[in-house]
């Protein structure tokens, strides 16, 4: 096949983000997106901040079937989990924690620290494989780094160039946050579909343009995607991985395969049960809302 007879990739499909409160806190939630799903397993990711009065802020709250990555750009916040784990994240750190059967755990930001707070916390679906088992912490206080053109390239998840994340990863879906201070093409998997995010300002994403609360999607099929920051440097969020598995629902704090799985997580929450242990936290728990489809009582 010659340069002019292959396929083109589609164009970028840009999205805007939709504004949503955790906590009192207004984020943007870039997805999922009502025609999008998941991306890759990446099924959740909200972009919180830069501000002050505890955004990224949540009281102790249950999760089943998924994985929670945190990353900072500013601020810091402090990791608490049933599973034994008291954390504090700073900016180019990652916590990453596996919920599988059922995990709960609190994020506080420390009101007598000045300053803001400006992060992303995204959810990952765990595959069949590990979602109904044990869950898990890990705190990572550096991630690899690769140089790639005008960009610095920090590796979350998976693996990029000739690095690889030592952040756990149960399914082939990356996250890196690229650096950028000048165009630069961004290499891709061709069998993934990517989701691109701005973090700190308007980005070019082959050449269109993508404010900060808006989310690009990259359907497969693509080797690379030029990106470019409108204000000469800024950062961008890339998501990837190949289409998950199957679908998944997701209600409240909780992924899981359907309703049934949801509504047995939601009695087990309200009921404290054994799946659901006690996080030691100065914010309250929160209380689940009751699942829609069933009938009130
Ligand atoms: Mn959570």
């Amino acid at each position: 096949m010659t340069a002019t007879d292959r396929p083109r990739p589609a164009e970028p499909e840009i999205a805007d983000s939709r504004l949503a409160d955790v906590a009192g806190a207004a984020v943007r939630r870039a997805l999922p997106q009502r025609s999008r799903r998941t991306v890759g397993a990446w099924c959740f990711a909200d972009h919180f901040g830069p501000a002050e009065n505890g955004v990224g802020s949540i009281g102790p709250h249950p999760h089943i079937g998924l994985q929670t990555v945190t990353w900072l750009l500013e601020g810091e916040l402090r990791h608490r989990d049933s599973v034994g784990s008291d954390q504090l994240i700073r900016p180019g750190q990652l916590n990453l924690m596996t919920a599988g059967n059922g995990v709960v755990h609190a994020e506080e930001a420390d009101p007598t620290r000045v300053g803001a707070t400006h992060g992303v916390q995204l959810w990952v679906a765990q595959p069949e494989a590990t979602r109904h088992g044990d869950p898990a912490f890990e705190h990572h206080d550096a991630l690899p780094e690769v140089e790639l053109g005008a960009a610095t390239a920090s590796v979350l998840v998976g693996s990029f160039g000739d690095v690889r994340s030592p952040a756990r990863a149960d399914t082939d879906h990356l996250g890196v946050q690229l650096a950028l201070r000048g165009p630069t093409d961004v290499p891709l998997t061709p069998t993934a579909e990517h989701a691109i995010l701005a973090l700190d300002g308007p980005i070019t994403v082959d050449g269109r343009n993508l404010d900060v609360g808006q989310v690009a999607y990259l359907a497969p099929g693509r080797n690379e995607v030029s990106l470019s920051a409108s204000l000469g440097s800024g950062r961008a969020l890339v998501l990837g991985g190949s289409p998950f598995e199957a679908p998944v629902h997701m209600w409240w704090n909780f992924v899981s395969r359907g309703h049934d799985e949801s509504v047995a997580a939601y009695r087990d929450w309200e009921a404290s049960a054994p799946r659901f242990p006690e996080v030691d936290s100065v914010l309250p728990r929160v209380p689940a809302p009751r699942p829609p489809w069933l009938p009130p009582g």
